[in-house]
């Protein structure tokens, strides 16, 4: 019984906690897609890093996961999911699975979502995750995210969430006419978020802001 009354209170206050990020964290720094934020306010943030920081999942800033990796900052993965202009029913392909996290809002916004992920531990612990948060379509797969998943391409839309030099040549190519690719270009220390939208035969690129992610590894471009 009383465990029962803590657990709600308890989920009471991380919606509560939840809601006061997306008004001081997104909406004042210009993220205004309503599906975007009503996902990041309902996505439980807290259930994807480990328990020893679950009271700090809803700070301003990345946060550490296991293999050395983090999960984002929840404002750069409102800015890059609202820049693939997801509508719902879209396929998607994630670069850099981590703690799930950005999986997840991927997953409240559009159709099927294909994730790729270098660590093997981290994608079996976000596969895991993620299936107890309901989320039972997810394809995961383990391997170099450069290569992206041919198997399943044309892709509407592909996020990546940690830095090459450049783009990986598969990723455009898997990418659909009119679709969506945002991710951080550069080395690390001097990172720029990008937008490229495939318009035929033109990639068309726009700058968005600096970032800091963590590199791609272990990729041969
Ligand atoms: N979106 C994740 C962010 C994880 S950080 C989240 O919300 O938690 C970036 C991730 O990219 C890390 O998990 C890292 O292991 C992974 N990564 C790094 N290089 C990769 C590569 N070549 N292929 C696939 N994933 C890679």
């Amino acid at each position: 019984m009383f465990k029962d009354l803590l657990n709600s209170k308890f989920a009471e206050y991380q919606a509560f906690i939840r809601r006061k990020m997306v008004e001081d964290q997104l909406i004042p720094r210009g993220v205004k897609n309503g599906r975007v934020l009503e996902a990041m306010g309902k996505v439980r943030r807290h259930i994807f890093v480990d328990d020893y920081l679950r009271t700090r999942a809803y700070e301003d800033h990345p946060l550490p996961i296991a293999e050395n990796q983090t999960i984002s900052q929840p404002y750069i993965v409102a800015l890059m999911t609202e820049l693939l202009g997801l509508r719902g029913g879209e396929k998607v392909l994630e670069i850099g699975t981590g703690s799930g996290y950005q999986t997840a809002i991927l997953a409240e916004l559009a159709g099927q979502i294909y994730t790729v992920e270098l660590f093997p531990a981290l994608a079996e612990k976000a596969k895991a995750v993620l299936a107890a948060e309901g989320y039972s379509k997810i394809k995961f797969r383990t391997g170099d995210g450069a290569d992206g998943w041919p198997e399943h391409a044309p892709y509407d839309a592909i996020i990546a969430a940690c830095a090459a030099p450049r783009i990986p040549r598969a990723l455009f190519d898997q990418l659909a006419d009119k679709g969506r690719l945002a991710a951080p270009v550069g080395e690390e220390g001097a990172q720029r978020l990008m937008l490229y939208t495939k318009n035929g035969a033109e990639i068309k690129e726009t700058f968005i802001t600096e970032v800091r992610f963590v590199p791609m590894l272990h990729t041969k471009i």
